[in-house]
């Protein structure tokens, strides 16, 4: 299975993949929790991802698609995948297109949570103070200033990335503001239909 869990900043993206990655066994590739790990680690991505990121600006298309190219070689990924944060722009869409058809795979699924915008800053707010309670740091953009950027990047930058799926006939659409466990089963339930497809064409 390959699937891309698309959504704005707060939508519960990170919460849902994990819970993806347990059940189908297939590899969490987050770009978010990837270039966090290459600034913590100070690596040449990182030192240019650092600013933007706490700007709450989108990091450049070439740096996330080299990230993710290299990731997807990953002996954990060739099972399958779920990325959590990408495509971000039509730009890393394409690039993603251009990848896996080299490599003969395709895309699934791609699964948009949709939600309010104004509970999202009530849930990045809820994030810091849990993340603070169990003894964390806080992410450098968890706070209203940079996520308000963050969500208007989002719209700007990552809304037409739905258009794009949308016209392919990949995206379902869910709504990200039902509680959790009842946005799992709705992605179970997309999931097990696209496998279904994927198992009808294999035998097709
Ligand atoms: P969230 O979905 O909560 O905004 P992420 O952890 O997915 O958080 O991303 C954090 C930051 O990392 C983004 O605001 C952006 O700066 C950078 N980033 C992550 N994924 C991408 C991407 N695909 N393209 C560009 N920048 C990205």
């Amino acid at each position: 299975m390959r699937i891309v869990l698309f959504g704005p900043p707060g939508s519960g993206k990170g919460t849902q993949a994990a819970r993806l990655i347990a059940r189908h066994g297939i590899a969490h590739l987050s770009t978010g929790d990837m270039l966090r790990a290459a600034v913590a680690a100070g690596t040449p991505v990182g030192l240019r991802a650092k600013a933007i990121m706490d700007r709450g600006d989108l990091v450049p298309d070439e740096v996330v698609i080299g990230v993710i190219a290299d990731r997807i070689e990953e002996e954990d990924a060739r099972n399958g995948f779920v990325l959590d944060g990408f495509p971000r722009t039509v730009g890393q869409a394409e690039a993603l297109a251009t990848l896996l058809a080299e490599r003969g795979i395709a895309i699934d699924a791609v699964i948009a949570l949709e939600v309010d915008e104004a509970a999202l800053l009530g849930r990045v707010e809820k994030r810091a103070r849990e993340t603070v309670a169990a003894g964390g740091a806080v992410r450098a953009d968890d706070n209203p200033e940079t996520l308000k950027r963050r969500l208007a990047a989002f719209r700007e930058q990552s809304a037409p990335v739905a258009d794009y799926y949308r016209r392919q006939e990949l995206l379902s659409a869910i709504d990200g503001m039902r509680e959790m466990d009842a946005v799992t089963a709705e992605i179970d339930r997309i999931v097990a239909e696209a496998k279904a497809n994927a198992e009808a064409r294999a035998d097709g």
